[in-house]
């Protein structure tokens, strides 16, 4: 027996917002967003169209790069405040974090914290929620179409996660004018987030036929895709496809992650780094590991596999961790974590908090702590 989820409704293309916009049927929005994206215009963009079909709307522009409670206390109060019935996240994935954490705020009493997944609060999570529709600005995440929510609560050394199937937005928008101001290292780093649940998804040992199919077209169409934005962000059709890449990886790791998003995770927290460079300075390393390690004959196919997409894109290099090296290097990423500050003298705590972060336990072989820290050392 298995049981399959596949998201939600996707507007995608050039005209999605407006037909989004089309949809709403006068329910006041909060909009969820960041100050970055309003003063770069991105938030007047979709406002305008807002204005012009007579949607009422609030904004909470607070959310931090790595979201942490105050963010959501702080836009619920704008929504109980302003009266408002809906919810519309314009961002990447903090802004939809936030969104969907506001949404159990707003309808559930106590503290967030008795909602968290180690809380076993997903049981707790019952009432009615207001609806979320996202507008997507970077393609990396897919949290448009996610069903879990991170945040760091008070308190808390690491991030905490909320999930639950009505967490999913009602509407997902890609709109690939919405990402054509990036600049080359946030188009590299999050579209590497995208590459890595795609490539995860693929390798997690579980059966999921539909995850599988769809995180393998999701890796070909970043191979094709994102070497293209990084060197000409303008490329409308390039940020499209990548948008749709990055929904299909975050639709694909339902099936599970892997050791890199768990090595990627305390770099975030500790460290302040970005999740999709987090990612990108780990993930050859974690490859290399699972290269040198004694895998059966299904686990191999799984990496060659990905070796024969890298060769179909002209990509490929001696090993699957050499391409995936080379990769992100062309990519204008450089390799080194102690480039970003971290010594020697960090990967001890490092490792014990990959460790335990959860998203390794459907890693495609066991890794243990020391496994974490050999991993680190070669990153660094
Ligand atoms: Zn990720």
């Amino acid at each position: 027996m298995n049981i399959f989820n596949f998201p939600t409704t996707i507007y995608s293309g050039q005209g999605a917002i407006e037909a989004f916009v089309n949809t709403l049927r006068g329910e006041k929005l909060l909009i969820v967003t960041d100050a970055g994206l309003r003063k770069v215009g991105l938030v007047d963009q979709v406002t305008a169209l807002l204005d012009q079909q007579n949607i009422k709307y609030a904004i909470f522009d607070g959310t931090h790069p790595n979201p942490i409670e105050e963010d959501v206390i702080q836009g619920a109060e704008i929504y109980h405040q302003q009266h408002c019935q809906a919810l519309l996240a314009i961002g990447g994935g903090s802004s939809m974090d936030v969104a969907k954490i506001i949404k159990i705020a707003v309808s559930h009493d106590g503290p967030l914290q008795d909602y968290e997944i180690s809380s076993a609060g997903a049981e707790r999570i019952i009432n009615a929620m207001p609806k979320l529709y996202a507008i997507a600005t970077t393609a990396g995440t897919g949290s448009e179409v996610g069903r879990s929510a991170v945040i760091m609560l008070k308190g808390s050394d690491h991030k905490n996660i909320f999930f639950h199937p009505k967490l999913i937005p009602d509407i997902a928008i890609l709109a690939p004018e919405m990402t054509i101001g990036l600049p080359p290292h946030i188009t590299a780093a999050t579209g590497i987030d995208a590459f890595t649940h795609n490539l995860e998804a693929w390798l997690a040992p579980h059966y999921h036929p539909m995850a599988d199919g769809i995180a393998l077209e999701g890796l070909r169409l970043i191979l094709e895709y994102l070497p293209i934005v990084v060197a000409d962000g303008q490329n409308i059709e390039a940020r499209e496809q990548m948008l749709v890449a990055s929904m299909m990886g975050a639709t694909a790791f339902q099936k599970g992650l892997g050791m890199v998003h768990s090595l990627a995770h305390p770099l975030s927290a500790v460290f302040d780094l970005h999740h999709g460079l987090s990612n990108a300075l780990v993930l050859p390393f974690a490859i290399e590991f699972l290269e040198n390690a004694s895998l059966n004959d299904q686990q191999k196919k799984r990496l060659d596999k990905i070796q024969q997409l890298f060769t179909e894109a002209g990509l490929a290099k001696q090993t699957l961790s050499q391409s995936c090296h080379a990769f992100i290097a062309s990519l204008g990423i450089n390799f080194g974590l102690s480039k970003q500050g971290i010594s020697k003298d960090d990967l001890e705590r490092l490792s014990q908090l990959a460790f335990a972060d959860g998203c390794h336990q459907d890693n495609l072989i066991a890794v243990n702590q020391q496994d974490f820290y050999a991993v680190y050392q070669k990153a660094l």
